[in-house]
């Protein structure tokens, strides 16, 4: 357990954080958030993620709840309390406390939360002998550009999928193409060897791990299509893998029951790994 979160402007001992009962994240789901991986206590790509963050906010017409570099002195200051070194920072921010209405209200301020979580990292045996996915019918509204904190179509693919005893669960749209998994990106390296991801619209989060990966496709030397795949061609793929910023990318070797490419993580894989890694290290 962290000692301290951050709760609208106070340092708060963590088993004492609360926020209040008619807080809109709580009542509507009207919140929006950003996970930060730390990496040896520096934080990695803050700036693509505050980014983001804008991004979701400006959709939702939700202001910020105080100025960036104020925000980065809050998630700085919460990482050295906590004595974080390896682990994420998680901020949400949502639209105010104020009695339950669903139109915007007038006078609420935006809340803020911020937390910390040490992570240790991907055990080996997932890295080298691959993970497994699920497909589920992706059930989502039609704006997941957005980073909302309204996950329950997630929680009930990442749940299934562990009660299937896989990783991840892949979701999959009404025409049967793979949008992304519950909390990550899915690529392909499909049968003619081509890297595929999906186009970022709002189908999918664009993900700051699958932006960093896409720029590493040229070190890699290897072509690459963003565009729709389906479960069927992923079922077909030499390889597939799945990127975030707490799984960095990682094989996939079964979909479903169907063994992916030769069953073990593929070249192609192991060298964006190798490439993310040395990025998020350099
Ligand atoms: N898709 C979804 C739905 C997610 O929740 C996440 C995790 N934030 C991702 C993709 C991966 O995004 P990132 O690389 O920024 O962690």
């Amino acid at each position: 357990m962290p000692r301290f979160a951050y709760v609208n402007g106070r340092y708060v001992p963590h088993p004492d954080a609360a926020v209040h009962i008619e807080d809109r994240g709580y009542q509507f789901a009207d919140g929006v958030y950003e996970v930060v991986p730390v990496q040896n206590g520096r934080m990695i790509d803050e700036e693509p993620h505050l980014d983001r963050l804008d991004y979701s906010l400006r959709e939702l017409r939700i202001a910020w709840p105080m100025s960036r570099a104020a925000l980065k002195l809050v998630l700085r200051e919460l990482t050295r309390r906590n004595g974080l070194t390896n682990g994420l920072v998680y901020l949400q921010v949502t639209r105010g406390v104020a009695p339950r209405d669903h139109k915007f209200p007038k006078a609420a301020k935006p809340a803020l939360v911020v937390t910390t979580k040490r992570m240790n990292p991907t055990p080996a045996a997932l890295v080298e002998r691959g993970v497994r996915v699920i497909a589920v019918p992706d059930i989502r509204w039609k704006r997941c550009d957005i980073k909302s904190v309204s996950l329950l179509p997630n929680v009930l693919g990442k749940q299934k999928a562990a009660e299937a005893g896989a990783f991840e669960a892949w979701q999959v749209d009404a025409e049967g193409f793979v949008t992304e998994g519950t909390s990550t990106n899915a690529w392909i390296v499909t049968s003619d060897g081509a890297l595929v991801t999906r186009n970022a619209d709002a189908a999918i989060l664009n993900g700051i791990t699958r932006q960093a990966v896409i720029r590493l496709t040229n070190e890699v030397g290897v072509a690459f299509e963003e565009r729709p795949f389906s479960l069927a061609e992923a079922k077909a793929a030499r390889e597939a893998f799945l990127t975030s910023s707490s799984g960095h990318v990682l094989p996939i070797t079964r979909i479903d029951d169907a063994v992916v490419g030769d069953g073990k993580p593929g070249p192609v894989t192991k060298r964006l790994r190798a490439a993310y890694l040395g990025y998020v290290a350099a």
